[in-house]
């Protein structure tokens, strides 16, 4: 088999919303003793083991390290620098990533050495006062993503991207750092994780093309569009990043390659 370990993105791949997209599932069932599965999200409301909970509860296989969201992410990049203090505008989930990998996360600091923006349904006038000055100040500017929305049911919301905005507006700063994808520096993360895997041997699968297959795209690995989220077969026509293959579901990939 030409691929030891699929990045897999949760919402669009795994489930949309409350729906489990019961076909990508069944390939992933299929696909859990052959190869190395890792899933990957840019959103990180949610801490990593929530994502195990649920992942589970969809009938698969999980433990802890094979979860990467931006949260995550974004704190493994703070460590990687020598670690520090941070002030946070973002939900528990991101606090916690943070706090787990060993960063103090500071409310009421004179300085901090980072800020850390992600998706806030509580954000404030407060939090953005104080992030733009900390920011002003010298700290690093991490953003955990840069989706300006993110969609619900016959809408969208505004994403983790609006409010970094706002934070990169009011402190005259542009983000440092971009945790989520498509920042190819997850696939050199992941390669120190899984020192056994080359480049050439993992697969990027996700359903869109701004993120999932940029990712793939700029970090020159493998990737696989499905069509179970928000990109239809026509929009790839006119996009700047293409996929290395295009199917319905995981599970027609899966068929067709004969991974089985
Ligand atoms: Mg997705």
């Amino acid at each position: 088999m030409k691929y030891k370990l699929l990045l897999l993105d949760l919402d669009g791949v795994v489930w949309r919303g409350k729906e489990i997209l019961e076909d990508n599932v069944k390939a992933i069932r299929l696909l859990e003793d052959k190869v190395k599965i890792v899933y990957l999200t840019n959103n990180s409301t949610r801490s990593r083991s929530e994502y195990v909970e649920r992942i589970r509860s969809c009938g698969l296989r999980v433990e802890i390290n094979d979860v990467l969201n931006s949260g995550y992410i974004a704190a493994q990049y703070i460590i990687s620098r020598g670690g520090g203090t941070a002030f946070v505008v973002g939900e528990p989930g991101l606090t916690e990533e943070l706090v787990k990998a060993g960063i103090e996360v500071r409310v009421d600091a004179r300085r901090v050495d980072y800020v850390v923006v992600g998706m806030d349904r509580f954000f404030t006038y407060n939090k953005l006062a104080k992030a733009s000055h900390y920011i002003r100040d010298g700290a690093v500017f991490i953003a955990t993503n840069t989706d300006s929305t993110f969609p619900i049911e016959g809408d969208v919301s505004p994403g983790a991207g609006s409010l970094v905005a706002a934070v990169s507006v009011a402190s005259g700063h542009k983000p440092d750092f971009i945790a989520g994808k498509p920042n190819s520096w997850i696939i050199e993360l992941i390669g120190e994780k899984h020192p056994g895997i080359k480049k050439e041997e993992i697969l990027v699968v996700g359903d869109r093309l701004d993120t999932d297959i940029a990712l793939g795209v700029k970090a020159g690995v493998d990737t696989l569009l499905v069509l179970t989220g928000v990109v239809s077969r026509k929009d790839v026509a006119g996009a700047k990043y293409k996929p290395t293959y295009i199917e319905d579901t995981l599970l027609d990939f899966v068929r067709k390659t004969g991974l089985l």
